[in-house]
């Protein structure tokens, strides 16, 4: 039982809110929403607080958590060529589990209940997303080529779909309904037509969703019009890759007829505001034009190696405010419109639309409470400031307590499924095996 909440965002189809209510949870879903509630073997208390949905991050590679502030102000050529792909190149299993576990950590502990993953040794990112209690999509990152004419290398090919079909394997037997595999070709520069083809085949077989980044940059776009007559999109149209079961990561660039073909296609989008702006990719996601196309939007943080948090707060702030800031127009995007990228628009591009992304009977509990006794959140004049409080001025520092599926992973800022301190300690370990310790006198 959540006890009198102050308020409750349910984000259903009314986006109702409700004040000094309870909400009933019986085995990981939502049983009663009520003024007068009674029972419960465990009770959480609601006042001084808000109950809203767990907010889901559609595009990150947790285990990047370990290279947090290791690689700054370079551009992404530099960034990735010089710092990024050498050290991820000493990568083990272990050390993406450790890198996971702390970025379950920082979720947990930033209002996070749900995300989606493209990693290496995606197996071990999935075990550690079990352990600390979180819901996750996972896939194992797929690359065959490297070379501009996008050549696909068969050996590295077949290597990468060995993982991924393995991947698959392991999180069929954690055996937990939580846990997901996805099939995460990293890039259409990076992954051959064979490839993309081939991880059809596969989300087909899996009945299972294709994550993939699309039109990061301007490079992308320019590579694509250049070898073939077409922008990328058009070319993955032209392929038979765009399909409903498609999220792609940020869409940056972007053309007219790209914007209609991903609305005709159903595939769904994860914006990436921070990671763009970090990466000075140049350009800002054509978010209300896809909007007003019908695509549905969601957000990401993408990795803290180029964010560098995990804090869905932030990146629904930093969304609003670059189209704000771009368009010369306030009224451009509204705070209600960001807050449902992050929760019911995030859930139903992931297929649980009618399982998480609300406080509604029936729905699972994916759940966590705000403490809005907090200086940077008061005063709540109604209802519409309630929701501008919560994605312009909280903190993902300002969750309290988090629950998926009932079960609390946080409760009053304190871990209940991970141990903060040994999760620390194994990251210490880590950077000591990647050679990457800070040096004694920094
Ligand atoms: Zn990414």
């Amino acid at each position: 039982m959540i006890k009198d909440c102050d308020w409750i965002i349910t984000q259903d189809e009314r986006r109702r809110l409700l004040k000094k209510t309870s909400v009933l949870i019986r085995d990981g879903v939502i049983e009663d929403i009520n003024r007068d509630l009674n029972g419960g073997d465990m009770i959480i208390a609601g006042k001084g607080k808000v109950l809203m949905p767990g907010l889901i991050n559609t595009h990150t590679h947790i285990s990047m958590s370990l290279l947090r502030g290791y690689a700054e102000d370079l551009p992404l050529d530099r960034w990735l060529k010089e710092k990024v792909w050498p050290i991820e190149r000493k990568l083990t299993e272990k050390l993406c589990y450790v890198g996971a576990l702390l970025g379950c950590l920082e979720m947990i502990r930033t209002g996070t209940t749900c995300l989606v993953d493209m990693y290496y040794h995606a197996g071990a990112i999935a075990k550690a997303v079990k352990k600390a209690g979180l819901r996750g999509f996972i896939g194992q990152g797929l690359i065959d080529t490297v070379s501009d004419d996008r050549t696909s290398d068969e050996s590295l090919r077949e290597s990468f779909l060995t993982a991924a079909y393995k991947t698959v394997k392991i999180i069929q037997e954690l055996n937990d309904s939580k846990i997901k595999p996805i099939v995460a070709p990293h890039a259409p520069y990076t992954c051959s037509d064979e490839l993309l083809m081939k991880s059809q085949v596969m989300a087909e077989e899996f009945d299972t969703l294709i994550h993939i980044h699309l039109t990061e940059t301007r490079r992308e776009q320019a590579m694509f019009q250049r070898n073939y007559g077409y922008s990328v999109v058009e070319y993955l149209d032209r392929i038979g890759f765009l399909n409903g079961k498609v999220l792609a990561a940020h869409c940056v660039w972007l053309t007219r007829r790209d914007i209609e073909l991903l609305a005709r296609r159903c595939v769904k989008i994860s914006h990436c505001p921070i990671s763009n702006m970090k990466l000075g990719v140049g350009g800002v996601s054509p978010i209300p034009e896809l909007v007003e196309s019908g695509v549905l939007i969601t957000l990401g943080t993408d990795g803290p190696a180029s964010n560098n948090t995990l804090d869905m707060f932030e990146t629904m702030k930093i969304a609003a405010l670059l189209q704000k800031h771009n368009r010369w127009d306030p009224s451009v995007i509204n705070a209600q419109q960001i807050l449902d990228m992050a929760t019911v628009n995030a859930s139903g591009s992931l297929g649980l639309g009618k399982i998480v992304g609300r406080v509604e009977k029936g729905f699972e509990a994916d759940l966590i409470l705000v403490d809005i006794r907090s200086p940077s959140l008061q005063p709540i004049h109604s209802s519409d400031s309630l929701i501008a409080n919560l994605v312009y001025a909280a903190k993902g520092l300002s969750v309290d307590t988090l629950l998926v599926q009932g079960k609390p992973l946080m409760l009053k800022g304190v871990f209940q499924t991970l141990d903060e301190e040994e999760v620390y300690g194994l990251v210490e370990e880590a950077l000591e095996e990647l050679d990457i310790k800070p040096s004694s006198n920094s």
